[in-house]
């Protein structure tokens, strides 16, 4: 936590005092160091000579007092002492008698004799001949020895030094070194202060320009001779700003040129949606031909149908006069050939009749019933009209009918045997050997089907797409050999879509086909049966 504080408070300071601040650490560690190690040499060097100068001493000192020691001149022995005393460096001298009692002390101005036993005296006199002990105290060295007189111990002598001399070196050497480690802190962060400038200040200008060309002015350069990193790194954030520069410009232009795309590109829509508007406009008026056009040529359809049957009406009317043979007078081939006026007239009257209807449908004139009618009874008058012509051509018929589906449905009951009526026709027409299927069903809730089947020639494919439409066969052998109009399955395809309803076929050649009615399932809601 501290730690990271710490750390982060570093990273925040500028790149001068940052500077500065390692500098100066590492001038002041070293001024420590030097310090620290120069203090340690003086103090060994110091002790040295102080032990040296105490062995010194106490190797001439027992020559001088040893005579008046085994006499117990304490008086001569006084005298030496004092004499020892002077000497500024020495802080005690104590000499003893062979009992390791203190006889004499440099500090007292009275000798004590024979009275006070000291610890030091005692461990003194018990000393080889030539050992020579050093005691370390906190502010003086105290060095003591026996002497001897032959073999025979005669006391000891202890002195003490100062190491306060040392202690003043020790002082000095620190308050040198504090004022070359002040010197030198003082220097450093002056030539911090200068580095810093150096580097800070193109640094910041940098940060100026900077500011000043991501707030839009793109012209500022950074003026630098140097060719130190910092003066790389302006050269290199100046190529950067004429880059970005560069790159603006390319974008403006680019800009200014896509407007002017924009700008064409919009015209020449506009010129198609106007040049559309005129074909709409075209169209409009063509479609409205077109609409004008099929209603003048049902209108001329529905005329002139009107206008044929009555004449063809007389004409069947007369052949069948001639052939019931009120006259009697037609002989074998006169019969044939009104036999055959009779046919073909009778074929024109029906393809009168479909043309009529059509026109009628296409006109939007024909009115469709909607009455309730009972099925089953529909589909026995379809049956009859349609069991001797199944027989003669010996092919099985049948009949079905979905007993799911109500007794009584709502619709044009004429007009849907139309539908099946031209079916069937066709169904009968185009099987010669086989059977000839009508399948009334319920599909669902909403909907039943009239499905007419047969196993004859079938329809390809491909003509099975625009068989429903008006005066279209499969192909012209097929007239040749069936005749026919094609208009059957055009009024069968119109009166299923008046009904709101679906016609779709489903053949294959040499095997058959089904036609099958889609159409909505009207159910008798009068409560008069019940
Ligand atoms: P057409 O008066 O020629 O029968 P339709 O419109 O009823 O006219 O039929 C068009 C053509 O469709 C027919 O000429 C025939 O080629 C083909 N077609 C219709 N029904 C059948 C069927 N059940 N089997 C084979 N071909 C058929």
């Amino acid at each position: 936590m501290i730690v990271s504080k710490v750390r982060q408070f570093f990273r925040d300071l500028p790149l001068g005092s940052k500077l500065a601040g390692l500098s100066n650490l590492l001038v002041l560690a070293v001024v420590l160091a030097l310090t620290l190690f120069s203090i340690r040499r003086e103090r060994a060097t110091f002790r040295q000579e102080l032990e040296d100068q105490a062995t010194l001493m106490l190797e001439t000192l027992p020559l001088t007092i040893r005579d008046q020691l085994y006499q117990l001149e304490i008086d001569e022995l006084v005298d030496v002492a004092n004499v020892v005393g002077d000497n500024e460096m020495v802080t005690l001298l104590k000499i003893y008698d062979s009992e390791g009692a203190l006889l004499v002390d440099a500090q007292r101005p009275e000798p004590v004799f024979g009275q006070v036993s000291e610890p030091l005296g005692e461990s003194l006199i018990g000393l080889d001949a030539e050992e020579i002990v050093l005691n370390w105290e906190p502010d003086q060295l105290v060095a003591g020895r026996s002497i001897r007189l032959g073999n025979q111990v005669i006391g000891a002598v202890a002195i003490g030094l100062a190491t306060e001399p040392l202690d003043a070196k020790v002082r000095g050497l620190t308050r040198q070194a504090a004022l070359i480690g002040a010197g030198a802190l003082i220097a450093g962060i002056g030539l911090m202060i200068l580095l810093a400038r150096e580097i800070t200040t193109p640094l910041s200008e940098l940060t100026e320009i900077a500011g000043e060309m991501a707030g839009g002015d793109r012209e500022k350069r950074i003026q630098r001779e140097a060719n130190d990193e910092i003066g790389q790194l302006g050269s290199a954030f100046n190529t950067m700003a004429d880059s970005i520069k560069q790159r603006e410009d390319d974008l403006r232009r680019f800009a200014a040129g896509l407007e002017l795309t924009v700008a064409e590109r919009t015209g020449e829509l506009q010129e198609k949606v106007e040049e559309l508007e005129k074909t709409n406009k075209a169209l409009d008026i063509a479609r409205k031909q077109a609409e004008e056009a099929t209603e003048i040529k049902s209108q001329f359809l529905a005329t002139m149908s009107h206008e044929l049957r009555t004449p063809l009406n007389a004409v069947l009317g007369f052949s069948q006069l001639l052939l019931a043979g009120t006259s009697g007078d037609l002989n074998e081939k006169q019969t044939d050939k009104v036999q055959r006026i009779f046919r073909n007239g009778q074929t024109l009257l029906e393809m009168i009749n479909d043309l009529l209807d059509l026109a009628k449908i296409e006109a939007g004139r024909l009115e469709l019933v909607e009455e309730p009618f009972t099925v089953q009874d529909w589909l026995t008058g379809i049956s009859l009209q349609f069991d001797g012509l199944a027989k003669e051509k010996n092919l099985a018929i049948a009949y079905k009918l979905d007993d799911r589906l109500p007794g009584k449905i709502v619709g044009d009951a004429v007009r849907l045997k139309q539908i099946v009526v031209n079916l069937l026709s066709n169904a009968i027409k185009f099987t010669d050997e086989g059977s000839v299927t009508v399948d009334v069903a319920r599909a669902d809730s909403k909907q039943w089907t009239i499905a007419v089947s047969d196993t004859g020639i079938g329809i390809p494919a491909h003509a099975q797409e625009y068989i429903f439409d008006e005066f279209r066969q499969v192909d012209g052998t097929s007239k040749r050999r069936y005749g026919g109009t094609g208009l059957g399955l055009a009024i069968v395809k119109n009166l299923v879509l008046t009904m709101g309803g679906t016609v779709r076929v489903k053949s294959t050649v040499g095997e058959g086909s089904t036609f099958t009615v889609t159409l909505p399932l009207a159910e008798e809601t009068d409560d008069k049966e019940g």
